[in-house]
């Protein structure tokens, strides 16, 4: 909400350039660095457009747009329903499966936690630490 103002400046050029190349979003990329690549570009013709250098957190915005994680394409991506992180397309539900599954998805979860903690503002340490002493003292 405060930086609205430059949060719909940012919006309206996203569209105006995805508008562009409205077949960008089913464009099947090689390997990540190909994707990061075209990211990489994208940021430029926005920062172009905007006359300004991004913000750090309207890069990220570009950087880590949905995509399949196996391909990254941006279209019909379905979602992990455990840790709601990633995402894959139809043709790679099981690719994505052998890859994410585990480690990978118990990560990501972790980390959508704590953005959930942070955004939430129960980041102090005093959360229920008093409660655990407690139940400790009076387990005579
Ligand atoms: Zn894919
Ligand atoms: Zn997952």
């Amino acid at each position: 909400m405060i930086h609205y103002a430059e949060h719909k400046a940012i919006c309206e050029v996203m569209m105006q350039v995805l508008i562009v190349e409205p077949q960008s979003d089913i464009h099947r990329y090689n390997d990540w660095q190909e994707w990061i690549q075209t990211r990489k570009e994208l940021m430029k013709t926005i920062q172009q457009n905007l006359n300004r250098s991004l913000e750090p957190y309207e890069k990220q915005m570009i950087l880590w747009s949905k995509t399949c994680f196996i391909c990254h394409q941006q279209a019909e991506l379905k979602t992990c329903q455990r840790c709601f992180s990633a995402n894959y397309c139809e043709e790679h539900a099981n690719a994505f499966r052998t890859k994410h599954d585990g480690y990978k998805c118990d990560q990501m979860m972790l980390m959508l936690n704590i953005d959930i903690e942070i955004i939430s503002g129960r980041t102090n340490d005093d959360s229920n630490t008093d409660d655990d002493e407690n139940n400790v003292d009076s387990n005579e």
